[in-house]
């Protein structure tokens, strides 16, 4: 059982925000407090989305998606919940490790891009890197595109257009089809999906539909 202490800080915050003295941290109030960690981290962040919706809408669809599919491991869920803070929040692992630990914080660098990398050699990485993940970080992955696909039909990026969209999907089945055989269920879903937003964007582009 690890003990936690003002570590939990982010960069910029007052330290009267948590307790400075250590407490007994269990499996549940690791994942609690990671979605209190992620809900400050991507604060003021949204989706690229016309809705513009919070951006931690999406790390808690992420972390729900696993955990409505039976995933109840603490290192899995905290992780889903952290999957963004290195890319998007300039956290780094050895900062997240300090916090919740070095398993999580491996497994939140695993599912993280290099933003210094070019789209396109991310992209191509993702692939390459697919068949050796760890199990936790398939799971994040998984549970992420499924998302992600899902909502590349419902509210794309702005000023995606639908060849954009339909290559996000494309792409997104290359890395899922390089991972080593993960959770059935999820694998199905993520298929369902894919197929849901292909459909979308297929009608799209038959009506002639804008961007
Ligand atoms: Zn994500």
């Amino acid at each position: 059982m690890r003990s936690m202490s003002q570590s939990l800080l982010l960069p910029g915050e007052s330290p009267n925000l948590f307790a400075a003295e250590c407490v007994a941290v269990t499996s549940f109030s690791v994942v609690v407090t990671a979605a209190d960690f992620a809900a400050r981290a991507h604060r003021g962040q949204t989706r690229k989305g016309r809705s513009r919706r919070p951006y931690i809408e999406h790390v808690l669809a992420v972390t729900s998606t696993l955990s409505m599919h039976g995933i109840d491991d603490p290192v899995t869920l905290a992780a889903a919940l952290l999957h963004d803070t290195i890319e998007d929040c300039g956290l780094t692992r050895d900062g997240l490790a300090a916090v919740f630990g070095d398993r999580i914080a491996d497994v939140v660098l695993e599912v993280s891009d290099d933003p210094r990398l070019s789209l396109h050699t991310r992209r191509l990485l993702q692939v390459h890197e697919a068949p050796g993940l760890s199990r936790e970080a398939r799971l994040v992955k998984l549970a992420d595109k499924i998302n992600n696909v899902r909502e590349v039909a419902i509210d794309p990026g702005e000023g995606w257009d639908d060849a954009r969209r339909r290559d996000y999907v494309t792409w997104s089945q290359q890395v899922v089809a390089a991972m080593p055989p993960t959770h059935a269920a999820l694998e199905r879903l993520f298929a369902t999906e894919c197929t849901a937003t292909l459909t979308v964007i297929g009608a799209r582009e038959r009506a002639g539909a804008p961007g």
